[in-house]
């Protein structure tokens, strides 16, 4: 049913539009869904929807939010294989990681707001004036619009409706237009799991069209936003119009900085694992090694050594590590860095090819490891959004920090070392909203997850995002039954 569908009111429904566009796979070009391309008309429908269901929702006990969440992750682990293939046909990803990554952690998302739904609290504060006490609540923002990427298409819904719901919202999402399904089971999966009907709202589109008119509905409280920076300024500006709450995920450029006295080989397992996962495709991945001097040599010839044993294959594959990209528009984007770079005198150490043979159907592209790049150049600047890593050598650990400062963006960051000192220094100095030592990737619901500078502001994951998702109010309930109150004489009359 998610073949051609919007859900809107706790139904599959057929857009009002008429229009559709193909899912496709990226591994051999196959169409494995229609999606509907929503209209501004099917917006409007989803978030009036929303509006009446969030009235009986936010009135809803944080324990019944809850149990509705933990149903919602019973019925997600019960379908979590076909969750786990949908995404794999709808992106590229290799089988394993949408087993062992993209489901679990999406269902152990669900089952942290669960927990987390309960544990929302105002504070009952004190009487600052003597007069009065003061009480703060913490309330729903209202109907939500959320507008997510295809990297990561289940993960990042979940990252969306979670907290929006567990703390009494509505919501209508709109997933990336390649990749639309499984925010669409999710959906589905809400209404089983007694979720009511106008809850949770997804409208598949065109960010132009269902994008934007859900960024200018005047019944859409908050934008949460995931998605590339020049998206993300649009949204600030259209969400301006009628001044909602804007949440932004937006790219990231993240460093990976490594000093003389890491572990090598832990340093080039990390630097392999943390730039290939999802092919590159990771808002969070390790694009720019920064490698200090006296390890500079190993470190190139190391990564180069295992990449070379990444096996690329269909994503049906269980032994595949590494698929495609998630389209063949993408596939030619990160051609396009790589080729421009060897114009201007980088050097492609491995990789750097789009592979012939069986693959040459897949919109794939070879794990690839690129040197004498210059700072300013755009390999090292820019986000790629695949499976390259640029490696630069520095030499004092200042350099190196300064280094991983010098892009407009700030999601995420490594740095290694063995040394307790550099660790701190490197985690307090480097700009960025996660910083891991000696590791690279792992994320827990637990934990926050968010940018600094061009990569946005407000977190995903964690008691955090409630930040995001609620708003505060102060209640002044006046204590001392006076008619005639003490402040009044500076309005009229005397003491
Ligand atoms: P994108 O910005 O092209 O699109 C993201 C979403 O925005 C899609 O749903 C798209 O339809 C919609 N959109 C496009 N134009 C719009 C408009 N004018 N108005 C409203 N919506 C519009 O990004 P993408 O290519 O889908 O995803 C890759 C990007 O996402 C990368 O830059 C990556 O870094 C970023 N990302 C960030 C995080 C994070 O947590 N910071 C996580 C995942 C991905």
């Amino acid at each position: 049913m998610a073949d051609g569908h919007l859900f809107v009111d706790g139904a599959y429904r057929t857009g009002g539009s008429g229009a559709s566009h193909d899912v496709v796979n990226p591994a051999d070009g196959a169409v494995v869904a229609t999606a509907t391309l929503a209209s501004p008309q099917d917006v409007d429908d989803a978030v009036v929807a929303a509006a009446r269901a969030q009235r009986g929702w936010g009135a809803a006990t944080p324990g019944e939010r809850s149990s509705a969440l933990a149903a919602l992750a019973s019925v997600m682990a019960d379908r979590a294989e076909e969750y786990a293939q949908v995404e794999t046909s709808q992106t590229g990803k290799p089988i394993k990681l949408t087993r062992e990554f993209d489901v679990p952690g999406s269902i152990d998302n669900v089952s942290f707001y669960s927990g987390a739904a309960r544990n929302l609290e105002g504070r009952a504060s004190a009487e600052y004036d003597g007069a009065h006490t003061s009480v703060v609540r913490r309330e729903p923002v209202g109907v939500i619009g959320s507008i997510a990427p295809w990297n990561y298409p289940l993960q990042m819904a979940i990252w969306k409706v979670m907290p929006a719901i567990a703390a009494g919202n509505a919501i209508v999402l709109k997933p990336a237009e390649l990749t639309p399904l499984t925010a669409l089971m999710l959906a589905e999966d809400c209404r089983t799991a007694g979720i009511p009907d106008g809850v949770v709202n997804v409208v598949t589109g065109a960010g132009r069209v269902a994008g934007e008119a859900l960024l200018a509905h005047p019944t859409v409280r908050m934008v949460s936003f995931t998605g590339s920076t020049p998206v993300g300024q649009r949204v600030m500006q259209v969400a301006a119009g009628t001044v909602k709450r804007v949440h932004l995920e937006l790219g990231g450029k993240a460093p990976f900085v490594v000093f003389d006295d890491a572990d090598l080989d832990a340093a080039v397992q990390g630097a392999v694992a943390g730039s290939l996962i999802n092919s590159g495709q990771d808002c969070t991945a390790a694009t720019r090694a920064y490698v200090q001097r006296p390890l500079y040599d190993a470190f190139v010839q190391g990564v180069a050594d295992v990449m070379r044993t990444v096996r690329l294959g269909l994503p049906t594959d269980p032994s595949t590590d590494l698929g495609p990209l998630v389209s063949f528009a993408q596939r030619d984007r990160v051609a396009g860095f790589v080729e421009r770079a060897r114009g201007y005198g980088a050097k492609v150490v491995t990789g750097g090819q789009v592979p012939g043979g069986a693959l040459a159907a897949g919109a794939y592209y070879e794990p690839t490891l690129v040197v004498d790049a210059a700072q300013d150049s755009e390999i090292v600047q820019d986000e790629i959004f695949g499976p390259v890593l640029v490696v630069l050598p520095f030499d004092t650990d200042e350099e190196g920090i300064a280094l991983a400062n010098d892009t407009p963006f700030g999601l995420a960051a490594s740095a290694w070392t063995r040394d307790v000192v550099r660790s701190m220094r490197a985690s307090r100095e480097i700009q960025a909203g996660c910083v891991w030592i000696n590791d690279h990737i792992p994320i827990v619901s637990e934990m926050p997850h968010g940018g600094y500078k061009s990569s946005g502001f407000g977190k995903d994951m964690s008691q955090y995002s409630f930040d995001e998702y609620t708003q505060v109010k102060h209640v002044s309930f006046d204590i001392t039954g006076d008619v005639r109150k003490d402040w009044h004489r500076t309005i009229f009359g005397d003491r």
